[in-house]
C-alpha cells in the first residue's frame, strides 16, 4: 500500500482535509496527539477498525479508545454517564484522560473487544482535534507502533513502523507529553485507574475524592 506523508506545518488545511477524507473513506491514518502518535480509523466502521488491528498486529481482545473533538460526540456512543464520568469530562477534557463508560449499540464490537463498556477520550492536540472534526466521526486509535514496540512520539518513528501498512501519516512534530493517556473506569462503584498516564492519581482524587 502507498503511504501518504504530510508535513502539517507546510499546508495544514490541505493535509488535514486529505487525511480526514481517507478516514471518512474507511482508511487508516496516523496522527499526532498530546500523548503519543495514534493510528486512526472511523470508529463506527468495523471494517476500517479491522485495518488498525492488522497494521499493528494487535490482538483482537485488546479494545481501542474512541477519540472525539467535542463533548456532544460522546452521547451517541454511551448508554449513560454517571456523575463521576461527567465530572472527569468537565475537568480534564480536552486532555490526556480516557474514561471507560457503558457503550451504546452504535459502537462496533471490534472497538470494545466485545465488552459492554467503551473507552473515550478528547485529545487537546490541535491537529488531532481538527482531524477528528473534519472526519466527522469518532476516531478509534491505539498508539501508532507495531504491537509490542514502544509508542512513537514523532512521525519518523511512525514511518519506520507503518510505511506500506497505512494510507497516510500526518507529521505534526513531536508529541508534548510522550506518556499515554490515563485510563479511568467510571462504571465501577469507586472510579478505578486501569492505566496510569498523563493525569495523575492526585489530580483525579482532588476532583473525585478517593
Ligand atoms: P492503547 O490504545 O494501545 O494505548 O491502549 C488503550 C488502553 O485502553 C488499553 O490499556 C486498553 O485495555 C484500554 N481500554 C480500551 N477500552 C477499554 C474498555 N472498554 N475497558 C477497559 N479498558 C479499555
Ligand atoms: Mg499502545
Amino acid at each position: 500500500m502507498e503511504t501518504k506523508f504530510w508535513e502539517v506545518k507546510k499546508n495544514p488545511e490541505a493535509a488535514i482535509a486529505e487525511a480526514a477524507g481517507l478516514i471518512a473513506a474507511g482508511e487508516v491514518v496516523a496522527f499526532p496527539t498530546e500523548t503519543v502518535y495514534g493510528l486512526g480509523a472511523d470508529g463506527l466502521n468495523a471494517e476500517a477498525v479491522a485495518k488498525i488491528f492488522a497494521a499493528k498486529g494487535r490482538p483482537a481482545d485488546n479494545p481501542l479508545i474512541l477519540h472525539i473533538a467535542d463533548t456532544e460526540q460522546i452521547y451517541p456512543l454511551t448508554s449513560g454517564l454517571n456523575a463521576n464520568a461527567r465530572a472527569l469530562m468537565d475537568t480534564f477534557w480536552p486532555g490526556p484522560l480516557t474514561i471507560v463508560v457503558p457503550r451504546s449499540e452504535l459502537v462496533p464490537d471490534i472497538v470494545t473487544a466485545g465488552l459492554d463498556t467503551v473507552a473515550i477520550r478528547m485529545p487537546s492536540h490541535p491537529v488531532a482535534a481538527a482531524l477528528i472534526r473534519a472526519a466527522g466521526c469518532p476516531v478509534a486509535a491505539p498508539s501508532a507502533n507495531v504491537s509490542g514496540k514502544p509508542s512513537p512520539t514523532n512521525a519518523k518513528d511512525v514511518a519506520d513502523d507503518m510505511t506500506g501498512k497505512v494510507a497516510g501519516i500526518l507529521d505534526g512534530g513531536s508529541c508534548g507529553i510522550g506518556v499515554e493517556s490515563t485510563v479511568v473506569d467510571t462504571t465501577s462503584p469507586v472510579p478505578t485507574i486501569l492505566r496510569p498516564g498523563g493525569i495523575t492519581r492526585e489530580m483525579l482524587e482532588e476532583r473525585l475524592g478517593r
